[in-house]
């Protein structure tokens, strides 16, 4: 099998919710226009890589989904969107701190890694470049909110930058936070993964794959305010027995699992 960040992480978090994705078939429906939107924008950047028009660029990966039916957040449309995106490249042109080598290399690289019993790992990295002069792996976020800086070493906690450096090696990541907000603003958040945290993710990976092998999909229910997983994950209709919910949110496609590396591109 293959497995990626997104599979793991969603064993972790719930199992119940892993078997229904993967092993069942429903995947959540694509209704988040900020989702769509952070692929559209990270194709903008990709374009100013390679100089580009990346204004164009975000125009044209946009507009396929102008009539789309998203849900949209309080105040957000097509078209805010869109502007918000378009000073946000603005402003990063303008800040010049990031440096590409090579961007056809380096930039959506796809990175497999083989496990015990013949699996396989799969991530696809936004790029590897310069920040600041200094060599880091880095991943793109775009968001409405600015993540999270104190208290200091926070971000060498992040899940997904430990499993990007236990698959790279490299132990200089950062993330790039496109905050889509009034005045727009980027987050150039920097910090280091050490080589016990890797061979930890390793052991992670391997304890998760070994439970999935042996079936084991409890749930892990998250009913306590104030972190209630079970509110925000996709899957609740199908744990309630909530039709409405089931097809408002799901779309079965058995043998998706062979596509699961795709989930990458989703985060
Ligand atoms: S609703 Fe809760 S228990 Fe059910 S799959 Fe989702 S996280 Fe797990």
């Amino acid at each position: 099998m293959i497995f990626s960040h997104t599979q793991i992480s969603q064993y972790l978090r719930c199992p119940r919710s892993y078997c229904y994705r993967y092993l069942d078939g429903w995947r959540e429906k694509e209704t988040r226009a900020a989702m769509a939107f952070g692929r559209c924008f990270e194709w903008a950047l990709a374009a100013y890589f390679q100089g580009n028009d990346c204004t164009a660029a975000l125009f044209k990966e946009w507009e396929a989904f102008r009539d789309a039916s998203f849900e949209y957040k309080k105040g957000d449309s097509w078209d805010r969107l869109v502007h918000q995106g378009v000073h946000l490249l603005q402003r990063f042109a303008q800040d010049d701190r990031i440096r590409i080598p090579r961007p056809k290399e380096n930039l959506q690289l796809k990175m497999i890694r083989s496990l015990a019993n013949g699996h396989e790992f799969v991530c696809y990295i936004d790029a590897i470049g310069e920040i600041d002069g200094q060599r880091h792996l880095i991943d793109w976020k775009t968001t409405t909110s600015r993540y999270p800086e104190e208290p200091q070493g926070l971000l060498s906690l992040d899940p997904q930058l430990i499993c990007y450096s236990w698959m790279s090696g490299i132990r200089e990541v950062a993330l790039v936070v496109f905050v889509r907000k009034h005045m727009p603003e980027i987050q150039y958040l920097k910090t280091s993964i050490s080589e016990e945290q890797r061979q930890e993710f390793g052991r992670l990976v391997d304890t998760a794959i070994t439970q999935i092998e042996a079936g084991q999909f409890l749930a892990h229910s998250g009913i306590r305010f104030p972190m209630n997983g079970c509110t925000s994950c996709s899957h609740l209709g199908l744990c309630l027995g909530n039709q409405q919910l089931i097809d408002t949110k799901l779309i079965r496609r058995p043998g998706a699992s062979e596509l699961d590396w795709l989930d990458q591109l989703e985060d």
